[in-house]
């Protein structure tokens, strides 16, 4: 059976492939969604809900970052469902006087770039001992971000594609694209015994993109990065903002860092939020595993051993729950959005650890790449940046 022309059509019902149906939508365009299982099953339900800033590295990363910041903000407001937006900031824990050092020269080279904004500060050891009284004795200091929000990525998720909905929107799930063919100008999309016709195709299949990609012949270089994360009962113990360890940014650019043996193999580095409801999400972890989402008890018990570290009364606090999640990574740590050789197919994924704060940038920009109208330069983004793509 062949269905409708589409205008758009979307492959992934994760945050980034709902954002794009909920911005391209939006511009009256009429857009079709295609998930493999069900909304947000991949990797937007497998993490935590920050939006950061804190952690970006300053240039296309930051910019991207505070653009997207602004954004979600915008839809907290614009968006009929709540998804638990709030803009508490966030720290960095520094363990030690190196660390400090490198910390504070981060601040420096933010604000350099960004000052007017005030977003980044540096906070000494007698700052943090006034900010908590249940951070640890040993550490040194710490910086500070009071641009970064929080939210319930699920609930970010649904709610762009309920808003989606009041537009020219379909979505299929259980639907996984098992075949694209394109003939004259028009593309065939082979799903669950259906053939859906579209005029352009966005490949938002996150850790899959490489997958749906290989119908059309065209390489892309995302690989699962797999991370841990612990769910605590509710208390109110240990505050309410985003709470990590500074070497928690060695981990993510894979750099080398002090730390034991085995909290560097699983690239383990404290990361410490407080949701909505007061449970606390703990992790995490980054490790080239394939595919594989077991958890590790290995990997949880070194992220709690490092959570009492940094929060001795955390030793008292009860773990209700464990997950794990595949993080859609690319090798210089930015995400693909961008036109493919084949024109008319596009990919945005690979935000790694960032998609869910790069979300709303992401539904934009691909919104008016597929209708003409980019505002931003958008070639640190491209897809041709890496050696190894074809098509
Ligand atoms: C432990 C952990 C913590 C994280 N914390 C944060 C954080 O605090 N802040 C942040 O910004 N980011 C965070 N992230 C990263 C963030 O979760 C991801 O970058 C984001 O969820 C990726 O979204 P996506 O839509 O690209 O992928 P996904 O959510 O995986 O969506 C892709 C969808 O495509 C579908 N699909 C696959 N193949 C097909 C097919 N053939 N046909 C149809 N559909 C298909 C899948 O079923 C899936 O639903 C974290 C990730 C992890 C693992």
């Amino acid at each position: 059976m062949t269905t409708d022309l589409s205008d758009v059509l979307v492959i992934g019902g994760g945050v980034i492939g709902a954002s794009i149906a909920y911005y391209t939508a939006r511009k009256g365009m009429k857009v079709t969604l295609l998930e493999a299982a069900t909304a947000a099953a991949g990797t937007s339900s497998k993490c935590d809900g920050n939006v950061l800033l804190i952690d970006k590295e300053t240039g296309f990363d930051s910019y991207m970052a505070m653009k997207s910041q602004g954004l979600i903000q915008d839809l907290s407001e614009e968006l009929e469902m709540d998804f638990e937006y709030r803009r508490p900031g966030s720290i960095f824990l520094c363990a030690n006087e190196d660390e400090l050092a490198q910390g504070y020269r981060w601040v420096d080279q933010h604000n350099a770039e960004n000052g007017e904004h005030e977003f980044f500060r540096k906070l000494s050891k007698e700052d943090l001992n006034n900010d908590s009284k249940y951070f640890s004795d040993h550490l040194a200091g710490g910086i500070e971000c009071t641009n970064d929000s929080t939210l319930n990525p699920y609930m970010l998720t649904f709610s762009l594609l309920n808003q989606a909905g009041h537009h020219d929107f379909d979505i299929y799930e259980h639907t996984p694209v098992t075949g694209i063919k394109k003939a004259d100008d028009t593309f065939l999309v082979s799903a669950h015994e259906k053939v859906f016709k579209a005029k352009q195709v966005i490949n938002a299949a996150g850790v899959c993109a490489p997958e749906v990609a290989a119908y059309l012949d065209i390489k892309v270089p995302i690989r699962p990065r797999k991370g841990h994360i612990l769910v605590s009962s509710r208390t109110d113990l240990m505050g309410t903002r985003k709470i990590q360890e500074f070497g928690y940014l060695m981990t993510k650019f894979g750099k080398e860092r002090k730390a034991h043996e085995e909290m560097n193999r699983y690239g383990v580095a404290l990361v410490h939020e407080a949701t909505h409801s007061q449970n606390f999400l703990l992790g995490s972890s980054r490790e080239f595993a394939g595919f594989d989402t077991t958890v590790n008890h290995k990997v949880i018990r070194l992220i709690a051993q490092r959570a009492i570290e940094y929060f001795p009364a955390m030793k008292d606090v009860n773990i209700i729950h464990s997950y794990a999640g595949l993080r859609p990574w690319t090798p210089d740590h930015l995400p693909i959005m961008s036109e493919t050789s084949v024109p008319g197919f596009f990919v945005a994924a690979g935000h790694e650890g960032d998609g869910i704060g790069l979300s709303a940038v992401t539904g934009l920009w691909m919104s008016q790449m597929v209708t003409d109208s980019l505002e931003d330069d958008l070639s640190p983004l491209d897809i041709n940046r890496f050696q190894e793509v074809g098509g």
